[in-house]
């Protein structure tokens, strides 16, 4: 499905194909989002929802189409929909604001975006433990959870790992004990069909630029009721409906949560990001990220040195070690061949205690990786290894 002509960041400076594999960072850009972004900066720019001008008005229906695309993309209802600048500020919205702060259950591979928001709110933290694969273990999940824990909040995709939660059993685990399930989904709208209505969790986190998307926006879906039932976490102008020095009234959910002039242009073309890998289909997406994982990791395994992390069906992500190299010369050598790898704890310290390495490399896929990139990066190991030799 290799569909690099629609990507203009897949070259190098001078020309060369780039061999991009720090997609789980950030995503390269189609030319789609570009033009939409351009076009919402440029010819269509006005602010949202306040001006009684027509250029205002079509901007909020484009803003407005924006949220019912990401909520279609996820199977939620767009009132359900909050804009936030991205996943680590959907996570504090609800670490913050939701009001039955209690125990949160969260597990050793979490992002330190899904740790340190619980923390800082003032949360009691439980850390449920991985299987050997690096799963996280859900029987584990099921002996932890008490009637104590109000949330449970897991990676739906491990960042560093690929594994994929069984998203389905952690809500039933999770509403077994009243709590609610927050998903983190950075690491699994780009890269699996995601529904949160089959599912059955309660929030839903991700942000716009791993999507193909532009930085600065994401979004938070959560159940209306909770929404509903949520106060605000920012004040300021579009979240209110009548405003006192007395006695301030707020606006129904989404806007409630989106205080201030939005990330407009940014939420546009995060609506274009949603049509462009609606219509590749989130499955195909998949289906094509999963050949290239099992691809890596069996040319990794045939490796002498070679230390391979996470679970054999990772989704989009393998990351690994070699005996006797730091993760940032194999990164720095790779530079030098084209070849974009992460190399570092990948912000999850927790995770890497755990598995007794500081730092892993990681190679990461999106829907323009292809065989091309493999062997680049294989010939890039194979180098490295021998100067290290
Ligand atoms: N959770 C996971 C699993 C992630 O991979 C990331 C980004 N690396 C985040 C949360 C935070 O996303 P952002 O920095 O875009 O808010």
């Amino acid at each position: 499905m290799s569909r690099k002509a629609d990507f203009p960041g897949l070259v190098t400076s001078s020309g060369k194909p780039w061999h991009y594999l720090d997609s789980a960072a950030t995503a390269q850009k189609p030319q789609a989002v570009i033009d939409a972004v351009t076009k919402a900066l440029g010819v269509d720019y006005a602010t949202v929802h306040r001006g009684v001008y027509t250029r205002s008005a079509e901007m909020t229906l484009g803003y407005e189409a924006a949220r019912r695309r990401v909520a279609q993309l996820i199977g939620g209802r767009e009132d359900e929909v909050v804009f936030t600048r991205g996943a680590t500020e959907a996570i504090n919205l609800v670490a913050y604001s939701y009001p039955n702060k209690g125990r949160v259950l969260l597990s050793t591979l979490e992002h330190h975006s899904n740790i340190v928001p619980w923390q800082l709110a003032g949360w009691q933290i439980d850390v449920c433990p991985l299987t050997p694969d690096g799963k996280i273990d859900l029987d584990a999940a099921e002996r932890m959870l008490t009637p104590e824990h109000t949330m449970v909040a897991f990676a739906h995709v491990s960042n560093v790992l690929g594994s994929v939660l069984d998203a389905k059993r952690a809500a039933e685990l999770a509403h077994s004990v009243g709590a609610k399930l927050l998903l983190d989904g950075c690491q699994a709208v780009p890269r699996m069909a995601v529904d949160v209505a089959a599912l059955d969790c309660d929030f839903y986190a991700f942000s716009g630029h791993k999507l193909y998307g532009p930085t600065g926006i994401g979004a938070l879906w959560a159940r209306g009721e909770i929404l509903d039932a949520m106060p605000p976490w920012q004040g300021g102008g579009s979240m209110i409906d009548r405003v006192t020095f007395e006695k301030t009234t707020y606006a129904p959910p989404p806007q409630r949560f989106e205080a201030g002039t939005p990330a407009i242009v940014e939420a546009i073309g995060l609506g274009a990001a949603c049509d462009y890998v609606a219509a590749i289909g989130l499955d195909a997406i998949h289906a094509h990220e999963a050949r290239l994982v099992a691809a890596t990791r069996e040319a990794l395994r045939g490796m002498n040195d070679v230390t391979l992390f996470g679970p054999e069906d990772a989704a989009g992500i393998v990351s690994f070690a070699i005996r006797g190299v730091h993760p940032h010369d194999l990164g720095t050598i790779l530079d030098e061949e084209d070849v974009a790898i992460r190399a570092g704890h990948h912000c999850a310290q927790p995770l890497m205690e755990h598995l007794g390495v500081d730092a892993t490399a990681r190679a990461s896929f999106g829907l323009y990786s292809d065989e091309d990139d493999i062997a680049a990066l294989l010939r890039g190991i194979e180098r490295t290894k021998r100067i290290f030799g």
